[in-house]
């Protein structure tokens, strides 16, 4: 089952520069696709316009078979993860996950189930009481992780997520990252430079390049290709 289309997506900078040059790109349910390509070649711009932080200067973005180019970024169905955590460094772990649902009018005793819920498959539960600031990096990852998850999202959006941490510790939420995805069996994007990224995470690659798909494939089909 198809969970996002992007169907001919081009977007221009109202300073005129055209960032993204009609890109064509599906994610199934259950997949994750990586989007990979030197910096500047457009991999942010699309991720955001897929999110509705950017608009669409042409063509559609399709989510669960609904064009979303005019509906607000709370509005669709999606759950983005940044590097910079976006966390709320004055309330514990457990209101920042809470937060988002209890803005929603979410039923306390769903709210409490879906945060311990969201903390054991991270393995957060016992932080729960905890502010941001007494965590260490990779925790904060996890809780950042946490609150896309409990958003109940289509589609995770990852936007080079891992890009504070340290070599060993990105290897190790990188493959927390596979398996959580696996284990939701939802849609992510995940966006990287880093090829061994791509490579280990992606189910399909789409290589971008000034704006322009170059390459999609399995990581073997685009890595074998010189
Ligand atoms: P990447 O994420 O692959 O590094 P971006 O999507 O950030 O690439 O950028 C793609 C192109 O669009 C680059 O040439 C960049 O300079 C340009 N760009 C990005 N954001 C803006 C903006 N707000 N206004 C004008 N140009 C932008
Ligand atoms: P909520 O909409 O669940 O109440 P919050 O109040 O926590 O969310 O966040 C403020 C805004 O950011 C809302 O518009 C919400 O939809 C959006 N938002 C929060 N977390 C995410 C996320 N991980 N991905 C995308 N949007 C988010």
């Amino acid at each position: 089952m198809t969970t996002l289309s992007i169907n001919g997506a081009v977007k221009r900078y109202p300073n005129g520069a055209l960032a993204v040059k009609g890109v064509d790109v599906t994610v199934e349910q259950g997949e994750l696709v990586v989007f990979v390509g030197p910096s500047g070649c457009g991999k942010s711009t699309l991720l955001r316009m897929v999110a509705g932080l950017e608009s669409v200067t042409e063509g559609e973005i399709v989510l669960d078979g609904r064009v979303v180019n005019d509906i607000e970024p709370a509005n669709r169905n999606i759950a983005m993860v940044f590097q910079n955590y976006a966390l709320y460094p004055h309330m514990s772990v457990y209101k920042n996950l809470a937060y988002g649902l209890k803005n929603r009018g979410t039923p306390k005793e769903e709210i409490d189930r879906k945060v311990r819920e969201a903390a054991k498959l991270l393995q957060i539960g016992d932080f729960l009481e905890r502010k941001p600031s007494q965590l260490s990096g990779g925790q904060r990852q996890r809780v950042a992780m946490g609150r896309a998850i409990v958003r109940d999202p289509s589609i995770f959006l990852f936007d080079e997520p891992l890009s504070n941490l340290d070599a060993k510790l990105r290897n190790q939420m990188r493959l927390e990252i596979k398996r959580l995805q696996r284990r939701l069996e939802t849609a992510a994007i995940y966006v990287t430079h880093d090829q061994v990224e791509a490579m280990t995470l992606a189910d399909r690659i789409v290589v971008l390049n000034q704006g322009e798909v170059e390459q999609i494939g399995t990581p073997a089909e685009v890595y074998s290709n010189p």
